[in-house]
């Protein structure tokens, strides 16, 4: 079917894993993503290794930011990211807990989206490092939406810990 009505999008994707051997699950995860459909895959950061936040007790945290365009609306993605989590045998337990994969729409281009089910940008994002210095990598000049520029707002995560691991 013909996709030249639609509109494309820039997005930004978060993967993050810490169970049954993240590297695995986030090198997985990029192929799934360049699979969508309606979707070009345009760019990934390194894979960073980053301490957990929250509940502490859980093994450290494989993340990653993507980079697509995609004439797939908001919801739409969201849950093919959904079903992409559940194959790689997410479950969901409780608030923070480790898991096999997580898949999270950062931005989605300029919009700033309220749904009951998806909040666009990310609301804890510019929180958290493990998402803002891959993001960082990737697109150094974004400005996320309500925020401000990513190279000021970085600076409110240098104090917590995370590693770009070089041979990824
Ligand atoms: P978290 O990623 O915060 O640990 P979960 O992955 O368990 O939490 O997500 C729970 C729900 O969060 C999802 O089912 C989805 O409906 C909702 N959600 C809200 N905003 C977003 C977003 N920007 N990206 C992904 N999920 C989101
Ligand atoms: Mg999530």
């Amino acid at each position: 079917m013909s996709n030249t009505n639609k509109k494309n999008s820039l997005v930004y994707i978060a993967l993050g894993s810490n169970l049954e051997d993240p590297l695995k699950q986030i090198q997985s995860a990029f192929e799934e993503i360049k699979k969508l459909p309606e979707t070009n895959f345009l760019k990934c950061s390194s894979l960073y290794r980053s301490a957990p936040v929250g509940l502490l007790n859980q093994p450290d945290y494989i993340n990653a930011v993507v980079e697509i365009d995609t004439t797939l609306t908001p919801l739409q993605l969201l849950n093919k990211l959904l079903k992409i989590e559940l194959q790689h045998g997410r479950v969901r337990t409780f608030r923070n807990a480790p898991r096999t994969l997580d898949l999270d729409i950062l931005l989605y281009d300029k919009q700033q989206l309220n749904d009951e089910k998806l909040t666009i940008p990310h609301p804890r994002m510019t929180q958290r490092a493990f998402v803002m210095y891959p993001l960082m990598e990737i697109a150094q000049h974004c400005v996320i939406p309500g925020h401000g520029k990513i190279s000021q707002l970085i600076t409110a995560c240098s104090d917590q810990k995370i590693e770009r691991l070089s041979n990824y």
